[in-house]
């Protein structure tokens, strides 16, 4: 039986502690804030803005929530972040991807000045992660890496596998594995025997996008599986890792719901916080 990472609780813990960083510095006269681009009627992203904005709330950050329709062009989006780098309440900046299709998603997180960037994508902080150099930090990965920290994860000269290479999770999340002295593994698509990669793992992150795929067959005895991967399908939101066939073999393991999924908001809400923090 596998020891279940509690994202959820872990992420409950996280705002407490950083509910206490914000009440300090109020206490300076400095509010953190948050400001939020959501473009377009997608029903998930207004799920995971409203998710983000209620975090915001309790943990006592200020959020600006900046709505437009889907027909907002790409110089009204410039615009619109323009606004928010200059705006001095605004601490940090989140642009809800995906975008409506006719807009530059690139060119959307490049604009967002690099110290607003609570993300961890804009091209410089994840330059400066492959470089070493602290900056913000993309969300997921991170939150990953504070789950398997707070679990006593040794990763020093573990093996690592992470699937998928995405400069949202997989890029970023194998970076800081590498970071941690892991030896690291990244698989992708055109990944020729997938399943007998996966078996080498100590540290297995499925960050693809298909339920379900990785069953049993994919992992090690003892292996600690991380699921990144949020699916909604018939049976509801589930997972890229087959959970009912991997948790007998697993030495620890994240649901779905309740894994990933909390730490990335609670590492939204560190960002901001720190990227206040600078700002004095
Ligand atoms: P993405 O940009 O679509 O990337 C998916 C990656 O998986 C790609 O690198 C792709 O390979 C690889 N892949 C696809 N099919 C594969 C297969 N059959 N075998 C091996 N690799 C395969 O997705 P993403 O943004 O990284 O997100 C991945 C998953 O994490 C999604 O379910 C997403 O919803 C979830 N997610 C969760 C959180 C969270 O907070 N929990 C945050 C972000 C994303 P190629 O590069 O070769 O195409």
């Amino acid at each position: 039986m596998a020891m279940i990472i509690d994202g959820k609780q872990l992420a409950a813990d996280t705002r407490v502690q950083i509910a206490e960083q914000v009440r300090a510095l109020k206490s300076r006269g400095i509010v953190p804030g948050l400001a939020v681009i959501l473009v377009g009627d997608d029903p998930a992203s207004h799920s995971y803005v409203r998710m983000k904005e209620q975090d915001c709330e309790e943990v006592g950050i200020a959020s600006f929530d900046h709505r437009r329709s889907a027909g907002i062009t790409q110089d009204e989006l410039n615009a619109l972040i323009d606004s928010c780098n200059e705006d001095h309440a605004v601490h940090g900046i989140l642009v809800q991807l995906p975008l409506p299709s006719h807009l530059d998603e690139e060119a959307a997180l490049a604009r967002i000045s690099a110290e607003k960037d609570v993300d961890g994508l804009h091209p410089m902080n994840l330059g400066s992660l492959v470089r070493g150099i602290e900056a913000p930090r993309a969300c997921t990965p991170w939150g990953v890496m504070k789950m398997l920290e707070r679990y006593s994860v040794e990763l020093e000269g573990k093996r690592a596998v992470v699937i998928g290479r995405s400069s949202i999770v997989g890029k970023p999340q194998a970076l800081m594995l590498l970071e941690s002295n892991a030896t690291v593994t990244v698989c992708h698509s055109r990944t020729v025997d997938l399943p007998g990669i996966c078996r080498e793992a100590d540290i297995l992150i499925a960050a693809v996008g298909r339920p379900k795929m990785i069953d049993a067959d994919y992992v090690k005895p003892g292996a600690v599986v991380i699921d990144v991967g949020i699916n909604r399908t018939a049976e509801g939101m589930v997972g890229d890792v087959d959970f009912a066939a991997v948790e007998p073999l697993a030495s620890a393991i994240t649901p779905v719901p309740g894994g990933v999924g909390p730490m990335t908001r609670a590492m939204l809400l560190a960002n901001t916080v720190a990227a206040a923090s600078r700002s004095t």
